[in-house]
């Protein structure tokens, strides 16, 4: 089914009317666990979606349901989203963050792609399935999660009131369908004291993102740095990590300092082959980022990042980084890794909607971030990014495209169809 010009108008006013909201995670008030802003688009959401005739549910303010009911009770379709964005500093826009303009195509506000937009064109995709007398087998569920941002708090409230939908889909990242997502590991090495040869080191600022630059003082007051090219931990292998230079030439003049020669001889390599952590399988493999280098009490401490093939477990994954490694491991954020089979109704129906409506011929897709689908159970994320799409979520002036905004929202209603008929 297309979309009509007066249509389209209405999605993108409708789009407009849910980015209004500065709905960035705040300090709880009564009844608005993340603030009331995000409470206020939520009920905003909520009304919008009765103004189309459905049935919503406000799951105290942690998220919200809007409900197209089908004609088999045991069976539904989720779909997945959330109504939280990250803080946007209207100083650093050109456009304002809040207000929708529109500029050469595209329009501009927080939330637009991430994830306000794509979750209203869902919302509008079953609008318009209900008007053309579609009835839905599954009773789909847009559930709007109210913190995706900052902890998943909303949909994991909302999972312990609610049974989760047969199957879902979360419009939270890319097409044409992410079936796998590798396991996430965060931990720290403490790799001794400092030799005395050298006073500092530091870089880096988070174990998710590759360092950029590199520093260590040497005991004569020497400043050595060294450059790299930030790039995301997932995709390691885009940026260029500013410690492994700068480990080398330490070990080059600490020659005996264990820690240092650990770095410098296993840590620094993406695939962890020289680590002996290199776990593969016939999806993908693992990568290796060395995020963050810092002196805590005299000790060296190295934080990393590593992203593990799907048929590992989060305990083998640990077991082998502690087998290998000759110092204190401490492990913090982790992140069990998604894989729904590839050959599942979910992701074939979606895979081949994609496929058919954009002419394409691609196959699913195993990322090394996280989405929001690992939340939820059967549930894998589905657009809303174009392959080479130019990405500005998180950034000032994100902004959708509004070409791509007619063509997701056109492909979501043929999806929902196909999931739910
Ligand atoms: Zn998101």
């Amino acid at each position: 089914m297309k979309i009509n010009d007066i249509q389209f108008e209405e999605l993108v006013s409708v789009v407009k009317r849910v980015c209004s909201f500065d709905s960035a995670c705040a300090p709880a008030i009564e009844g608005a666990p993340f603030g009331k802003n995000i409470n206020d688009c939520l009920l905003d959401f909520l009304a919008l979606g009765k103004e189309y005739g459905f049935e919503t549910e406000n799951v105290d303010g942690y998220a919200g349901e809007i409900i197209f009911k089908g004609t088999d009770e045991n069976l539904s379709l989720g779909i997945l989203g959330h109504l939280d964005i990250i803080p946007a500093d209207p100083k650093e826009w050109k456009h304002h963050p809040f207000k929708g303009e529109i500029e050469d195509g595209f329009l501009f506000a927080r939330g637009t792609m991430d994830d306000k937009g794509p979750l209203v064109a869902c919302l509008y995709a079953i609008k318009l399935l209900k008007d053309s007398g579609f009835v839905p087998t599954k009773t789909i569920k847009i559930i709007a999660g109210c913190d995706e941002e900052t902890g998943m708090r909303g949909v994991k409230y909302y999972l312990t009131k609610k049974t989760p939908p047969t199957i879902s889909f979360t419009p939270d990242a890319d097409f044409p369908v992410i079936h796998a997502e590798k396991g996430i590991m965060h931990f720290e090495v403490n790799c001794g004291k400092l030799p005395c040869c050298i006073k500092d080191i530091y870089g880096g600022v988070r174990a998710n993102v590759v360092m950029d630059l590199a520093t260590a003082i040497l005991a004569d007051g020497t400043k050595l740095e060294t450059e790299g090219l930030a790039a995301h931990a997932a995709i390691a292998h885009k940026g260029k990590n500013a410690s492994w230079e700068l480990l080398q030439k330490l070990h080059e003049i600490c020659p005996d300092h264990k820690g240092i020669e650990f770095l410098a001889n296993k840590v620094c390599d993406i695939s962890g082959a020289k680590w002996g952590i290199d776990a593969k399988d016939n999806l993908s493999q693992l990568t290796c980022n060395l995020g963050v280098l810092r002196v805590v009490d005299g000790n060296l401490i190295a934080t990393i990042d590593i992203r593990f093939p799907v048929s590992y477990t989060l305990e083998q994954m640990k077991d082998i980084v502690r087998a290998h490694t000759p110092f204190d491991v401490t492990f913090d954020h982790c992140d069990n890794p998604l894989l729904v089979d590839k050959d599942s109704f979910l992701v074939q129906t979606l895979l081949s909607t994609y496929n058919q409506l954009t002419n394409s011929n691609l196959d699913a897709l195993v990322i090394g971030g996280g989405t929001y689908s690992k939340q939820m159970p059967n549930c894998v994320a589905f657009g809303p990014s174009f392959p080479d799409e130019e990405e500005t979520i998180h950034m000032p002036d994100e902004r959708v495209n509004l070409e791509n905004l007619r063509r997701f929202c056109e492909i979501y209603m043929e999806a929902i169809k196909r999931l739910s008929e």
